[in-house]
């Protein structure tokens, strides 16, 4: 028989390449030498006789000339070269293995299309597994036969489909004599039923089946069925030193393969750690679960693809789930907070403890009940705590999105019972307000969300997510997470896609998924964006709701108004899916501005001055060996500042990405807030107008901000507020210009550092700048010849390059040469167009890590007047020659330059120039 048992690789031994072997037989000697009683020889000893007794099979099979789906064969072909298992089934080649297999040649055959069928169509509510599921049901219900699937297998095997498209069948069967108990052992690990639960409810008032289905949800026999957290787990180092970013594991030039899970896999560590893919595979081949260590593990962007890639190397194949694993151990002196929930929610183990006694190849005991990692012969080499409490329920439910998921079901089904709520999960330690308990403005604002006059930091909460956004780099795995999770509708009041990131110069594979993606959206009820419309947070950033929380798979989701907290594409797909996420909420620093900004200093100057006035009052360090950062995973609170317009107070909010805080609030004034909603109600309205869908969102969207506008008020934060730190800063302290020098967000200088420095090209785009920083570049340039200097300029939106077009500041752009783009990202992502390498440039975006906008570039960020002027000269201009021509050129047109979009003020808004 065929031998369709899966391999490391995730595809059937009986497709693994011959030329292994050679390399098989060494393995298994050097595995000999190692000790004959070791229990993973004989497992590697079995599965180098299968794999071979298999291609034996396979060979047969393909001499025979009984290979089917000879596309797809091709392609498994083509992947194997890679060592990458296949992608999954379409709908299309599910359909073929379902006829073939109601009449197929041969048992060959027979095997490898019902290995097909059960292990490499995607689960949940992907399309191919609607088919599957619909094929699966006549076969139980008798109205197909096949050879290969009786009906009890057929009930069987929808029971692996984790929830979506086979729930409905598993329900009716309930109902049936012969099939009716074996549905309900499926339905009883099923956890992703949704409004399911109220059918299977019902029907077990009169059916014994459904009260069994009922019963075992409130006994968590899904949770109790699987096995328990393990003691302690053996396991072999790969450490890297230093800092490793999420852009490492997932670096940004492959973005276009990021859904792609084992194809993105290869990436990882490409310039960081180049051997570290083999390595790790050597271990694994040497039968070792293998750790990835590092000393900082995962800051940098909100990457669920960092997180994919890891657990790609060090995970665990997922029952009947193709391409992706699970279950990889991450040991950080330090896990970045997004990077670590990442794990959990990937059904990883996340440990932070001290690591600088670990080496790659040394073979460790991680002992789960002393808390200690020793060495195989028995030395203490470190000690750790397991946290946050719950991390041993969420390995043990496959991560910690499952175990939310599994035990809200467990707790409904008890309930409807009449019972008390679950003992079975571990509780977390929730911190108790006082009397008269004072909170923060994010306090406030999440515990809004959570139906409480606040939340205390360390509180374990899930707060409801009002408004949800998706870029496209992640947007392709947030949609296959939310089939994963059998989304069909969001739960969230808004959920957004975004196609800036790829809009300027799409990939194929770039090209498919925009035409396809805005469809799943709009589906779901979701509100899709076109490429070209411009960059995600300028979008979304006007779609919000004043005092409300949300999230967003891009790390510069950081609403100027209410709260959110970026995460991964896995939380964001829950929160849009569920309508809520889960959050430890973070502590908060206070950062307290006053005094009046001086002349020539922009609003980029006072972002900047934040980590300069931090790093004087000692809060943060630039060095990276023991690195202090008072705002690492912690909510920024910022004010002082309250007759910011929210198009401004966001590039604060925005940066405090850079400062890797978990979120950031601005206090702003009624005012502000009242007249960006007025304007973003005329632009909602304009979107429904020009066809834009989900129209009904928009308007539901629409009528919630007209409600706040009739009785307009903002939560305040309470005097006594207890914070981690506060900074104040006293804007008549920021005299000159501040620049963050490269390559690191967080080294700060002044302009009169560095003035002189070469520059080669600059840029003038990314989130972080608004209509005023190109109509005052505009200026800067008018009536200047073409300079040295490579000029960028990328406006966020198509509004504003319709409002600039129409003022005439693109003929201004085309006079000194600037390379114009389209709305969108541009080089600030680094994926589509890069300033050539080992340049020294100056831009507006946000981040300048090693590599991010161009292989080897020297980035500095400013302001956009900066970079104008330095786009001029062709180097950073002394101080008072920044002055002289900001006196000249901007102040005289300050009026005209920083005037905002006010759409609602606009007689007929028109969303583009024609
Ligand atoms: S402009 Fe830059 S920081 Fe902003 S969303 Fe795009 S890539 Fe991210």
């Amino acid at each position: 028989m065929l031998n369709t048992r899966p391999t490391n690789c995730g595809y059937p031994v009986s497709l693994l390449s011959y030329t292994n072997e050679v390399h098989q037989t060494n393995q298994l000697l050097f595995v000999l030498i190692k000790g004959i009683f070791h229990i993973e020889i004989i497992k590697i000893c079995f599965k180098i006789y299968f794999d071979n007794e298999s291609k034996k099979l396979y060979t047969e099979y393909k001499n025979e000339g009984l290979v089917m789906l000879k596309e797809y064969e091709d392609h498994v072909q083509e992947r194997e070269k890679l060592g990458i298992p296949p992608l999954p089934l379409s709908p299309e080649l599910t359909k073929e293995v379902c006829e073939k297999l109601e009449n197929p040649a041969n048992q060959k055959e027979q095997d490898y299309l019902l290995y097909l069928l059960k292990e490499r169509v995607a689960p949940g509510v992907d399309p191919a597994s609607k088919v599957k599921a619909e094929w699966l049901n006549k076969v139980a219900t008798g109205e197909v036969k096949s050879p290969a699937v009786s009906a009890e297998d057929a009930v069987d095997i929808l029971g692996t489909m984790l929830g979506g498209y086979n729930v409905q069948y598993l329900v009716e069967l309930l109902k049936d004599d012969q099939l009716g108990k074996k549905a309900a052992e499926a339905l009883k690990t099923t956890i992703l039923v949704y409004d399911a639960f109220d059918d299977v409810l019902k029907l077990s008032k009169s059916n014994s089946n459904a009260k069994e289905v009922i019963t075992s949800w409130a006994e968590g026999e899904w949770f109790t069925s699987k096995p328990d957290f393990p003691k302690e787990m053996k396991l072999k180092v790969y450490k890297v030193e230093g800092e490793i970013n999420t852009d490492d594991f997932s670096p940004a030039k492959h973005a276009w393969s990021r859904p792609d899970i084992p194809m993105h896999a290869l990436a990882m560590g490409e310039s960081r750690f180049p051997e570290g893919n083999e390595t790790i595979k050597k271990f694994r081949e040497e039968g070792y679960k293998v750790a990835f260590v590092g000393d900082v593990v995962g800051t940098g962007s909100s990457r669920k693809s960092a997180c994919n890639s890891v657990m790609w190397h060090i995970g665990e194949d997922i029952p009947n789930v193709p391409n992706k694993r699970n279950a990889g151990v991450v040991i950080g002196g330090l896990i970045a907070p997004i990077f670590f929930n990442t794990t959990e929610d990937s059904g990883g183990l996340p440990v932070m403890c001290d690591v600088t006694g670990m080496n790659t190849g040394d073979v460790i005991i991680l002992d789960f009940e002393k808390g200690e990692v020793r060495k195989d012969d028995g030395t203490v080499l470190t000690n750790f705590e397991l946290k946050p409490k719950t991390l041993r329920d969420e390995y043990k439910a496959g991560g910690r999105l499952n175990l939310i998921i599994g035990r809200s079901l467990t707790n409904k089904a008890r309930s409807a019972l009449g019972m008390d709520e679950s003992d079975l999960f571990i509780k977390p330690d929730n911190p108790k307000p006082k009397p008269g308990q004072a909170y923060s403005l994010a306090q406030k604002i999440v515990g809004k969300a959570c139906g409480e006059a606040g939340v205390l930091p360390g509180t374990s909460c899930e707060p409801k997510m009002t408004t949800v956004g998706s870029q496209d780099t992640t947007g392709p795995m947030t949609a296959d997470e939310l089939k994963e999770l059998a989304c069909l509708k969001f739960q969230t009041d808004l959920f957004m896609q975004s196609f800036c990131h790829t809009a300027a110069y799409p990939k194929s594979a770039d090209v498919k998924m925009h035409k396809s993606l805005p469809d799943f959206i709009t589906e779901r009820e979701g509100v899709a964006l076109k490429p070209g419309d411009g960059v995600i947070h300028s979008w979304l950033n006007r779609l919000l709701l004043p005092d409300t929380v949300g999230t967003g798979g891009d790390s510069h989701t950081r609403f100027p108004i209410g709260i959110s907290f970026p995460a991964g594409s896995g939380l964001v797909a829950f929160a849009g899916a569920l309508g809520f996420m889960p959050l430890d909420m973070p502590e908060s620093v206070l950062v307290k501005f006053k005094g009046e900004l001086n002349p020539g200093i922009t609003l980029r100057d006072v972002v900047n001055a934040i980590p300069y006035f931090a790093i004087q009052e000692g809060l943060l360090t630039v060095e990276k060996a023991g690195k202090k950062n008072i705002f690492n995973g912690r909510i920024v609170e910022m004010e002082g500042l309250p007759d910011l317009t929210v198009e401004q107070a966001f590039e604060l909010t925005d940066a405090s990405a850079e400062r890797s805080a978990a979120g950031a609030t601005i206090k702003l004034s009624e005012e502000s807030v009242a007249e960006f909603l007025k304007s973003n109600i005329a632009l909602m309205k304009k979107m429904i107008e020009d066809g834009y869908q989900y129209a009904d969102t928009l308007k539901k969207r629409i009528e919630d901000c007209e409600k706040w506008l009739e009785k307009p008020a903002l939560l305040e934060r309470d005097k006594d507020a207890e914070y981690a730190a506060v900074l104040e800063i006293d804007l008549n302290d920021i005299k000159e210009p501040i620049l963050a020098c490269p390559n690191d967000p967080d080294d700060v200088k002044l302009l009169s550092d560095v003035a002189g420095t070469n520059i080669d090209e600059v840029f003038v785009g990314s989130c972080m700048t608004n209509i005023g920083h190109f109509r005052a570049a505009g200026k800067i340039w008018e009536g200047e010849k073409y300079p040295q200097t490579r000029i960028w300029v990328t406006p966020p939106t198509k509004m504003d390059e319709a409002k600039l077009k129409e003022e005439g500041y693109y003929s201004i752009y085309s006079q000194i040469g600037a390379r114009v783009e389209i709305p969108g990202c541009s080089l600030c992502m680094g994926n589509q167009a890069r300033v050539r390498p080992e340049t020294n440039v100056l831009s507006t975006s946000t981040r300048n890590f090693d590599n991010r906008i161009g292989d080897g570039a020297q980035v500095y960020l400013g302001s956009a007047e900066l970079t104008a002027i330095t786009g001029l000269l062709g180097k950073l201009p002394s101080v008072d020659d920044y002055m002289d021509i900001i006196n000249k050129k901007v102040t005289p047109n300050k009026e005209e330059i920083y005037k905002y979009l006010e759409f609602d003020k606009m007689g007929k808004v028109k969303l583009t120039y024609s």
